[in-house]
């Protein structure tokens, strides 16, 4: 049973839908007051509304995470709203369908400054706040399969989410003296507006059905099922717990087995 002073503070980007959605409602329910944070306020502001009817603390903030100066004002308000700060979750995210020939500047600068850019900015502000609070905390990152394996079509997306690895080992060791761990979580083929969008755009360029488009990404999972928002919110989860204190620099798979190492 947890007392309303061990609840500690989340803030998750991206929670307007899918996983991010996920992920706020089951840290939610794990005891936790969440900052939800999103390019636009209503989709948050829906989230926040069914977690407050369930008896939560939720508040919604409009942010874009592609820009540094967005990303510290959310963390601040967070923090002057709850009065403490202790896990980020980088959720937030894009996924261009690319095609190498079809890559363009625009698409790839657009896509790192969300992708990357918003993992960075995202340490480098809950980092700041952790150490001005005195205390450490957990940052965890969304990476994906498609950043341990390449995935045709996805040049741009793959080569954010590989470093997003990358950039959880290196401030994972950075930021271990001021007890602040950094990890990353790797989901497979999630049933999200996002995937749902990816396997559309792959199967219009083939001439084929959305279901054809669905099964290019779904077909080799051992447990043969897609995964559902959940299955990643649990490994979230486990990563914004004291389960996970004597973990760092970690980029865990849950992808229902399709990476293999
Ligand atoms: P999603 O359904 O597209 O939701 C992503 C959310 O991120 C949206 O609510 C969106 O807000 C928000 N967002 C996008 N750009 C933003 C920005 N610049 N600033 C603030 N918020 C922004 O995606 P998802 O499937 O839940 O994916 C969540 C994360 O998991 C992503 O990082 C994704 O790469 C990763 N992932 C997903 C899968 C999958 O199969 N779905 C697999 C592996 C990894 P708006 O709607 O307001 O734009």
């Amino acid at each position: 049973m947890i007392k309303m002073t061990d609840k500690k503070v989340a803030l998750i980007t991206g929670a307007g839908q899918g996983i991010g959605e996920a992920i706020a409602k089951r840290l939610h329910n794990d005891g936790f007051r969440v900052a939800l944070v999103g390019r636009t306020l209503a989709k948050v502001e829906r989230v926040a509304k069914e977690i407050n009817a369930d008896g939560g603390e939720a508040f919604a903030i409009a942010a874009d995470v592609s820009k540094r100066e967005e990303v510290f004002a959310a963390v601040d308000e967070a923090t002057k709203h709850f009065g403490d700060f202790n896990v980020i979750v980088n959720n937030a995210g894009v996924a261009p369908t690319t095609p190498i020939d079809t890559v363009t500047p625009e698409i790839l600068n657009d896509t790192l400054a969300i992708n990357l850019g918003g993992v960075i900015w995202g340490i480098q502000a809950a980092s700041a706040k952790f150490k001005e609070l005195g205390h450490g905390g957990k940052i965890i990152n969304a990476s994906s399969q498609a950043g341990q394996v390449g995935n045709p079509n996805l040049t741009v997306y793959g080569a954010t989410k590989f470093a997003i690895r990358g950039v959880t080992q290196t401030t994972a060791k950075e930021l271990a003296e001021f007890n602040i761990t950094v990890n990353a979580y790797c989901p497979g083929i999630v049933k999200t507006p996002m995937m749902n969008d990816i396997a559309q755009q792959v199967a219009d360029n083939a001439g084929k059905p959305f279901e054809w488009g669905m099964e290019q990404f779904s077909k080799d999972i051992a447990l043969g099922r897609l995964s559902e928002p959940e299955d990643v919110a649990a490994c979230v989860a486990y990563l914004a717990g004291p389960d996970s204190d004597y973990m760092t620099g970690q980029s865990l798979l849950i992808d229902g087995g399709m990476v293999f190492s």
